[in-house]
């Protein structure tokens, strides 16, 4: 009898280690994405992210663990840094069409639906920050996946281009009905567009809705000291205080509110 199929997971990582060149990056890491479900990964510098997300594609090997990705499952994948030399001459049309070529048709329309049109003539060293992004989501997008993961993809914009950036995003996961699992540094983005967070510093420190991680005192550690202002700025005007010796008081009357 075949087996009935209620799992909408898409991808499954249970007990992950990852080393490189020796060195631990992430230490038993959990967790799942499901279909459709819009996840974002918060944490310090160098606390693992893109090594989580990099592992998912396929890029790294788990040195122990388990990575399981449903087979049917399409990924995109916009990566954190893609530096492209200007003395490197590629045009806009040529870069979507690596690895796969593509006709003109599609990357004319690939290019309006990322809100980016006619620019497939420009060389990619001489487009804006925003157009730049914009062409990695298309390229991203360009196999309709089933999970697009974003790692830092609006780094270097501005609030408005950033804020237009993941209105887009948002949009395409209406769309496309895909998944989505990304690194941001915008905790209006975490708090308002996640069905869930994962904060992680080496480890899963807290995982879960972005209440309860905003509330969880291992993200408090992490990110309400300062340093990571705008991180520690949106729980720090509605739910809590900080002291001066760092940690927080949770403030009953918003929470309750
Ligand atoms: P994040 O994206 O959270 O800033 P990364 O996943 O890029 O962090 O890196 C996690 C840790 O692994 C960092 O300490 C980084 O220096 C280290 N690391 C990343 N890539 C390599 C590599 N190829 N070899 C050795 N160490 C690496
Ligand atoms: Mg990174």
């Amino acid at each position: 009898m075949p087996e009935k199929r209620t799992d909408m997971s898409l991808v499954k990582i249970k007990n992950m280690t990852v080393k490189l060149e020796g060195h631990v990056a992430l230490t038993n890491v959990s967790m799942q994405i499901s279909q459709g479900e819009i996840v974002t990964i918060v944490g310090p510098n160098g606390s693992g992210k893109s090594t989580l997300l990099r592992t998912i594609v396929g890029a790294i090997q788990p040195t122990s663990g388990i990575v399981n990705i449903t087979d049917s499952c399409k990924i995109g994948y916009v990566p954190q840094k893609l530096h492209i030399d200007a003395t490197l001459p590629i045009t806009v049309k040529r870069f979507l069409c690596l690895p796969k070529a593509q006709n003109s048709k599609n990357i004319k329309s690939i290019l309006k639906r990322v809100g980016s049109p006619d620019i497939e003539n420009r060389q990619m060293a001489n487009l804006s920050g925003g157009q730049f992004q914009r062409v990695l989501l298309a390229r991203a997008i360009l196999n309709e996946p089933d999970l697009l993961i974003l790692d830092e993809a609006t780094q270097g914009l501005d609030q408005m281009g950033a804020a237009s950036f993941y209105r887009l995003v948002e949009n395409l996961r209406s769309t496309l009905g895909c998944a989505i699992l990304m690194v941001s540094h915008e905790l209006h983005v975490v708090m308002s567009a996640s069905d869930r967070v994962i904060c992680l510093n080496g480890h899963v420190c807290c995982h879960g809705t972005p209440d309860i991680v905003a509330s969880d005192p291992e993200y408090h550690a992490l990110f309400g000291s300062g340093t990571q202002g705008a991180l520690a700025l949106y729980r720090h005007e509605h739910n809590h205080t900080h002291n001066h010796d760092g940690t927080c008081d949770h403030d009953r009357q918003y929470e309750d509110a």
